[in-house]
């Protein structure tokens, strides 16, 4: 299937590593143009130039179309790297039309571990950040009548994780500020979606797995069954398939969908709703 999203302009934040460079990546391998951010310069420019090496062998043999990839450095928790980030994504490759709102994740702990700052820190990286995102792309996607706004939440804007209560509180303001947004974009054909992930191999969740078995005095893969246990469809996932999701949500053929909530968990969210 065609996604229909050559020469499409795409934002991907928080995308050096982990879902936003899957999302990167498949976003560029389909031919829209795309700009990554994330904090710190070095890995962010490795991840422009793997993204270009991977996907010029993914259309190994097929003509090469699209393709323009910008890399700027920005924390998407702080207002001015967000409007900086706009500036140049907008100088550097036009305006976009595809907005993925997505951040590392807040800081963990039950509510008697955490202090003004840890909420103040997670609200701005994992709530305000979407919508300050969204804010400078809005009128310009009203105005073309064509646009795509993606935030990447977690299962737990569906059923609260213990011990992620700054997460919780985030994802779920994520989910009732995009439905608000969709129902007013829907006049101008502009979609605003969320995508919830479940358990996926990313370094981060490697990093999470080692980190609870060390602390349990157990193993790695101990954790991760442990995490399996709870999954229908018995493995973690893969970024790509992640990515695969959101990059229909982007899409050309995504047209009727908005306000919705998707997981891609594996069936982990057990509820109807
Ligand atoms: P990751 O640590 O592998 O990658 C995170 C990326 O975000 C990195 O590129 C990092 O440099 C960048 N980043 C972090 N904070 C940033 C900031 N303030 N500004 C700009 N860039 C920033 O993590 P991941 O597994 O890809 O997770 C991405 C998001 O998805 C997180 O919010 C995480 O909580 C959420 N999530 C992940 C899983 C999972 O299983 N991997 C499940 C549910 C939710």
């Amino acid at each position: 299937m065609d996604l229909g999203i050559k020469g499409r302009r795409a934002l991907v934040t928080a995308a050096s590593r982990g879902l936003g460079y899957a999302i990167a990546r498949k976003l560029y391998e389909e031919g829209a143009d795309v700009a990554i951010c994330a904090r710190q310069e070095g890995p962010l420019r490795e991840a422009a130039e793997r993204i270009q090496a991977e996907a010029g062998q993914t259309r190994a043999g097929t003509e090469r179309e699209g393709g323009r990839i910008l890399a700027v450095a920005a924390d998407v928790a702080r207002l001015d790297d967000i409007n900086r980030l706009l500036d140049e994504v907008q100088r550097g490759l036009g305006p976009v039309d595809i907005l993925v709102a997505n951040a590392g994740g807040p800081p963990p702990g039950p509510f008697s571990a955490l202090g003004e700052e840890a909420w103040r820190q997670g609200l701005e990286q994992n709530l305000l950040s979407t919508i300050r995102l969204a804010r400078g792309v809005v009128e310009g996607m009203k105005a073309r009548r064509w646009g795509r706004i993606i935030a990447l939440t977690s299962i737990g804007a569906k059923r609260p994780l213990p011990d992620l209560m700054v997460s919780n509180t985030a994802r779920a303001g994520v989910l009732g500020f995009i439905k608000s947004l969709a129902n007013e974009l829907g006049p101008y054909q502009v979609t605003a979606n969320v995508v919830c992930p479940g358990y996926t191999r990313t370094d981060r969740l490697v990093e999470l797995a080692k980190a609870r078995a060390a602390a349990a005095g157990i193993s790695p893969e101990d954790v991760y069954r442990s995490w399996i246990h709870h999954i229908p469809l018995g493995r973690l996932g893969r970024p790509e398939e992640l990515a695969d999701a959101v990059a229909f949500l982007a899409s050309e053929r995504a047209s009727y969908i908005t306000g919705v909530v998707l997981q891609v968990d594996g069936g982990w969210v057990e509820s109807l709703y």
